[in-house]
């Protein structure tokens, strides 16, 4: 059976927050765009904490509503490997926890909203290039849907970009991630708490996040480990009479981004391009915005000359890096040096984070961490510690 062929000038894949910020800002600017998912339903399933800062959600043009937002919070609880927890409490609410799924699902609809043709159950296998100078994406047993220019945004594990002569951000560095909805917890508050050390989530660590007075998303992700029993123990010594709601699994990217985002009639964004703080596997306010630029970008390419075309794509590769490139480069470093610690070296560290607290009060941002890297790293108590972290950095290569 011969399939059709649809016709528009930008085509997105991947109907998650970086696809529905692009569809919907290219659709602002004037052209016939397509939103292609392979789920039949935006959203679902959902693999995210939903943790935002209320500043990333204005940088994505947005406000918390109650359509998407579960709860405001207020600071972290961070949790040493042993000994009193560390708490960093902002003078006001810092972010907002949100349903991951709602969310998806109001961009997606603010986006065919604004003329956007969102296609569901569609699952992309290939991109290709006609030789008119099209481009285009083949969908597995159906139609094509053809283009001037294609912005991937189908998340971690994407193969476009390779087909398209790019490079994919290194899939090792997808750490395996569980995470639980509890129901029926003790009393919640305003507050993320973290916890740390190689017996809890070795390289990484684990979360719970509350969503409701008596309900919280716990999850964790590590480099080395049997996830789901790691996340049991802490499960069974924080929350024992807790009810298991909901269980969802997911691979958190800590690759860092790809050393280029466009080659010819072609964008990638998100977690396809590795747009994700390194520190925390974040990618929604990175993604979310660089899908905004690449947008904005593909509308006004598709509307330029051939000729002309690849200055504007290569200016979106450009303007994402000029906002979020030097933060991802610290945050980077810190991940890959934290990853490798001893529960010792880590304890002295949070010890030493205590006697700054006013400090990381006041300076520490969420999206744009780089900042309070540096500025702790020159700290006494901290460059003290800095031959403890090389001496472990360098043990944990050989372990
Ligand atoms: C356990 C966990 C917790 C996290 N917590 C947070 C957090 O608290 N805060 C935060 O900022 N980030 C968090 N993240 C990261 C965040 O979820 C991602 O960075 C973000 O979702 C990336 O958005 P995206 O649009 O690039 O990709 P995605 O959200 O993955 O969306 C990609 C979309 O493309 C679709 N798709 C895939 N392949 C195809 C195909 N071939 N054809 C058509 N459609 C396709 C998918 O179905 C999906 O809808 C977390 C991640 C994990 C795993």
């Amino acid at each position: 059976m011969e399939h059709p062929t649809h016709d528009s000038q930008v085509v997105v894949v991947g109907a998650g927050v970086a696809g529905c910020q692009a569809a919907f800002e290219a659709s602002n600017s004037d052209v016939k765009v397509v939103l292609l998912e392979e789920h039949p339903q935006v959203g679902v399933p959902s693999h995210c904490s939903g943790v935002v800062s209320l500043n990333g959600l204005s940088l994505l043009g947005l406000k918390p509503d109650p359509i998407f937002t579960q709860r405001t919070i207020q600071g972290a609880i961070f949790n040493p490997p042993k000994g009193d927890p560390v708490e960093v409490r902002t003078k006001s609410a810092v972010a907002v926890i949100i349903n991951r799924m709602r969310f998806d699902q109001y961009l997606a609809k603010r986006a065919v909203g604004a003329g956007v043709s969102l296609y569901t159950k569609t699952r992309v296998s290939n991109f290709e290039h006609y030789p008119n100078g099209g481009v285009g994406l083949q969908v597995q047993g159906g139609p094509r849907f053809r283009g001037e220019i294609v912005i991937d945004a189908s998340g971690a594990g994407s193969r476009l970009p390779e087909q398209a002569g790019l490079r994919s951000p290194d899939w090792t560095q997808l750490l395996p991630g569980l995470q639980y909805e509890l129901t029926e917890t003790k009393q919640q508050g305003d507050m993320v708490e973290l916890f740390f050390g190689n017996h809890r989530a070795p390289g990484f660590f684990a979360w719970s996040i509350p969503t409701g007075d008596h309900s919280a998303r716990v999850g964790l992700a590590c480099r080395k480990g049997n996830v789901k029993k790691l996340l049991d123990e802490l499960v069974k010594d924080f929350w024992p009479k807790s009810n298991v709601d909901a269980t969802k699994s997911g691979s958190v990217l800590v690759s860092g981004p790809v050393d280029k985002c466009w080659s010819e009639n072609f964008l990638v964004v998100g977690d396809a391009a590795g747009q994700v703080k390194q520190t925390t596997g974040g990618g929604i306010v990175i993604g979310g915005y660089s899908g905004i630029l690449a947008g904005r970008a593909a509308a006004s390419a598709a509307k330029s000359p051939q000729d002309q075309r690849w200055k504007i794509l290569m200016q979106y590769d450009q303007d994402w890096r000029d906002k979020f490139s030097s933060d991802l480069k610290r945050m980077g470093i810190a991940h890959r040096v934290f990853a490798g610690l001893s529960d010792e070296t880590l304890n002295r560290l949070f010890e030493a984070v205590r006697d700054y607290l006013p400090e990381i009060e006041e300076y520490a941002d969420m999206d744009f961490q780089g900042k309070i890297i540096s500025h702790m790293l020159r700290k006494r108590k901290f460059a003290a510690l800095l031959p403890r972290v090389a001496f472990d950095s360098v043990k944990s290569i050989f372990s």
